[in-house]
């Protein structure tokens, strides 16, 4: 036994863009619980869930943390989003 469990949470979204939104939008507002690991939140279709999408880039920063955009961002990595202040 590991202790890790995924939730499955279906939503409702017009496209993968929007569906991978609406999972750092969710995981975003689950932070304040230490349980939560952000870096491991995927979406996948209903019916393909073997397919999975990872939403946030989780690539591993300079003093352990892990950075906090989204997967696919141009930008360079950062652990904090622009205007929030980090925990
Ligand atoms: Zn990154």
């Amino acid at each position: 036994m590991t202790g890790r469990y995924v939730i499955h949470l279906p939503v409702r979204a017009p496209d993968l863009a929007r569906a991978k939104m609406l999972g750092r939008t969710a995981g975003r507002s689950l932070a304040f619980l230490a349980a939560v690991n952000l870096g491991g939140i995927t979406v996948s279709t209903e019916d393909n869930q073997c397919v999975r999408h990872w939403v946030f880039c989780d690539r591993k920063l300079d003093g352990g943390r892990r950075c906090v955009l989204r997967a696919d961002h141009e930008t360079p990595c950062t652990a904090r989003l622009p205007g929030r202040p980090g925990r």
